[in-house]
């Protein structure tokens, strides 16, 4: 890859209540990039754990010297713990994962190819376009709400899009820069957020097709409650973004 960053890529893992997921998956990721040769940091963000997630983050620094912690306390959500170590990172490529794994490492290649051959600045994993593979997807009430919720987006605040929040996107740290001060959603649909500041500030977004296997165990509950939270936060978010007729993303 080339110069101009020390490093070539960041990955920002963010973290509540992880220390299982943290000790079984972060080897992996480390030993992968090790292998392709690539200069990179994993940033695993402590979004307020109760478990040992920090003391475990701290563990495995020893054994991979390229594992960094960022601790958050108290507990923001998801999107406030991408947030943070999105932009403490300094790799020349930026990618977040989900700690279960849930799109394997892997992947990480199709996305780059995107950034660095396809001249795109953001590339977003996705189960929605041919090609993606899903392996247990999930309950049929969360996919039936996540299919309303799809629409709920399109109307609202970003079209374009087939699949706005599979936990796996890489921008180059140029994107990083120009979106992530701009993104003030905490919640675990900040991803959108995300696409509306994207398309506004111009960058290419490329869609790719990936793995994903559904992990039950989720860090992200789902009932009624937090389903209206959902939605009333695609409306701040589009009120927020002074959204009114919603933008298609930029191919
Ligand atoms: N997460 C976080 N803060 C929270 C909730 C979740 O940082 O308040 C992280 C979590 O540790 C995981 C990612 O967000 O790395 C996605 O969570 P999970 O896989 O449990 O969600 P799901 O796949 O069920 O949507
Ligand atoms: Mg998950």
């Amino acid at each position: 890859m080339g110069t101009g960053s020390v490093l070539d890529l960041s990955v920002v893992i963010p973290a509540y209540n992880e220390e299982e997921r943290l000790r079984q998956n972060v080897p992996g990721i480390a030993e992968f990039l090790r292998c392709k040769d690539l200069r990179f940091e994993i940033l695993v963000v402590n979004d307020g754990s109760k478990d040992g997630t920090a003391r475990t983050a701290k563990e495995l620094a020893k054994i991979y010297p390229m594992v960094q912690l960022i601790d958050l306390q108290p507990n923001r959500g998801k999107g406030g713990a991408v947030r943070a170590g999105m932009l403490a990172a300094n790799g020349r490529f930026v990618l977040f994962t989900d700690a279960d794994q849930s799109t394997p490492i892997g992947e990480v290649d199709k996305l780059l190819d995107k950034l660095e051959i396809g001249g795109y600045g953001v590339a977003i994993g996705s189960r929605a376009v041919r090609g993606a593979e899903v392996k247990h997807p999930q309950a049929w009430y969360r996919a039936l709400a996540g299919k309303l919720f799809g629409l709920g987006t399109k109307l609202l605040c970003i079209r374009g899009v087939g699949d706005t929040q599979c936990g796996f996107k890489a921008m180059t740290r140029e994107a990083v820069q120009k979106i992530f001060p701009r993104v003030t959603s905490n919640t675990a649909i900040f991803d959108i957020e995300l696409l509306v500041v994207a398309t506004r500030e111009g960058c290419r977004v490329a869609e790719v097709p990936v793995k994903w296997v559904n992990d039950p165990d989720t860090r992200i509950p789902y009932n009624l409650r937090s389903a209206l939270r959902i939605w009333a936060e695609l409306f701040r978010i589009r009120r927020v973004q002074h959204v009114s007729w919603p933008p298609k993303v930029k191919r």
